[in-house]
C-alpha cells in the first residue's frame, strides 16, 4: 500500500482529501455537494472535501460556508481575491491532510464516481492516477487539433512527459503532494507541475460531462496564453534555438555574399537589389524583433520569480482545526 502518513498531519487526518477550486459558482455547490458526498461515502474511506473560493463575485461563498456549517467534512479555503484556478488549487494542495489527494471541478464536469476507481488504482500500488478525458463532444474539431499538436510539440520540446488530454482531475499521493507543495514558481501550469516529481502513474479513461451551469470561463486567448504558459515553464528550448538560427541565417549571408562577389569580379554586374535588400532587411529585422519577444517572455517570468511574493493570500478558512500555515514564503523558508 502506497499510503503514507502525511508529515504535517495529526491522527484524525484522513485517507483522502477532495480539492475543489470555485469561482463564480453559486449555481453548482448545492449540485456538487450533492454528488460528491454519497460518492466518497460509497469508498469507504474518512475524507475532506476542501473547496477553494477564489475570489468569487457571487453567493459562492456563502453557500460553501452554510455546506460546511452542515458537515464537518467539508472545509473552505477562500481567497482573498480571485488568483486564477492553478494557484486555488495549490492553495488546495497546500491545506490537504489526506494520503491522498483529488482535485475535481465543481462544475460537475469530472464524474465523482470515478474516484472509487482512482482509490482502486491508488492501493492497486500508483502513486498517480489520472483520468483522462477521452471523447470531447463539447469541442470543435479545430480546438481538438489545436491541443493535440500542442501535447506533441511539448513532449519534443521539454524533458517532463504531459499525458494529452489529461486534466487535473486525478489522485495524487501524498509523497507527490508534499513534492508539488515545495515547488515554489509562481507561474502555475498545473499539467507540468503534476508531471515534474514523476513516480508510478496510471490512467482512467473518462467522458466529461457537459458544464453543469454556464459556459467554461476559458475564452481562446486565455488557452493560447495557457499553451504558452506550459512551454516557457518547462522549458528553455525557445531560447537556444536562437543560436542556431543566428548560425544558419549567417552561413546563408555569408554564401550571398560569395555569390555576389564572384559577380560583381567575374562578370562585372552591378547588382541593383534594391528589393532584395529591402526583403532581408525586414526578414531579419522580424527575427530579432521575435528571439526578443522570446527572451521577454523568460525574463518576465525571472521578474515574476525574484519578486518573491506568496503564491495566493487566503482572506478566511472554515472548518479547519488549527489555521494551518497560509503563506507559501514561510512554509518554503525564504527570507
Ligand atoms: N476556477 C477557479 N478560478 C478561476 C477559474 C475557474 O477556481 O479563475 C474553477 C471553476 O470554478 C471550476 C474549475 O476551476 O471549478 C474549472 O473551471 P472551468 O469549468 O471554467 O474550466 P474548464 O472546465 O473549461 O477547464
Ligand atoms: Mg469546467
Amino acid at each position: 500500500m502506497t499510503a503514507a502518513a502525511p508529515d504535517s498531519a495529526t491522527s484524525t487526518a484522513p485517507v483522502l482529501s477532495i480539492v475543489a477550486p470555485a469561482y463564480n459558482e453559486a449555481r453548482n455547490i448545492a449540485p456538487f455537494v450533492a454528488a460528491i458526498i454519497p460518492a466518497l461515502e460509497k469508498i469507504g474511506e474518512t475524507f475532506e472535501v476542501i473547496f477553494v473560493n477564489d475570489g468569487s463575485r457571487d453567493e459562492t461563498l456563502g453557500l460553501l460556508a452554510a455546506a460546511a456549517a452542515q458537515d464537518p467534512r467539508i472545509k473552505v479555503v477562500s481567497l482573498a481575491r480571485n488568483f486564477g484556478k492553478d494557484v486555488a488549487l495549490s492553495a488546495g494542495l497546500a491545506h490537504a491532510t489526506g494520503a491522498a489527494v483529488v482535485p475535481i471541478d465543481c462544475d460537475l464536469q469530472h464524474p465523482p464516481e470515478l474516484i472509487a476507481e482512482f482509490v482502486k488504482l491508488w492501493r492497486a500500488g500508483n502513486d498517480m492516477v489520472i483520468g483522462v478525458r477521452s471523447k470531447r463532444d463539447e469541442e470543435t474539431w479545430f480546438r481538438r487539433q489545436l491541443s493535440q499538436r500542442y501535447y506533441k510539440f511539448m513532449r519534443r520540446m521539454t524533458s517532463v512527459e504531459i499525458p494529452p488530454n489529461a486534466g487535473d482531475f486525478r489522485l495524487i499521493d501524498r509523497k507527490i503532494v508534499n513534492v508539488i507543495n515545495q515547488m515554489p514558481e509562481r507561474h502555475r501550469f498545473m499539467k507540468g507541475i503534476f508531471a515534474w516529481p514523476g513516480f508510478k502513474t496510471a490512467s482512467v479513461d473518462f467522458v466529461a460531462n457537459p458544464r453543469a451551469n454556464d459556459g467554461s470561463k476559458w475564452s481562446f486567448w486565455k488557452l493560447w496564453r495557457f499553451g504558452l504558459d506550459g512551454l516557457f515553464s518547462f522549458s528553455t528550448a525557445p531560447l537556444k534555438i536562437w543560436t542556431y538560427v543566428g548560425v544558419l541565417t549567417a552561413f546563408g549571408a555569408f554564401i550571398y555574399l560569395a555569390i555576389t562577389l564572384v559577380q560583381k569580379l567575374v562578370y562585372g554586374i552591378a547588382v541593383p537589389g534594391y528589393a532584395s535588400l529591402l526583403v532581408l532587411l525586414l526578414f531579419f529585422n522580424s527575427l530579432s524583433l521575435i528571439s526578443n519577444g522570446i527572451q521577454g517572455e523568460y525574463i518576465g517570468r525571472i521578474f515574476e520569480e525574484v519578486k518573491r511574493r506568496p503564491l495566493y493570500v487566503v482572506g478566511q478558512t472554515i472548518g479547519f482545526a488549527a489555521t494551518p500555515d497560509t503563506s507559501r514564503a514561510a512554509q518554503s523558508g525564504q527570507p
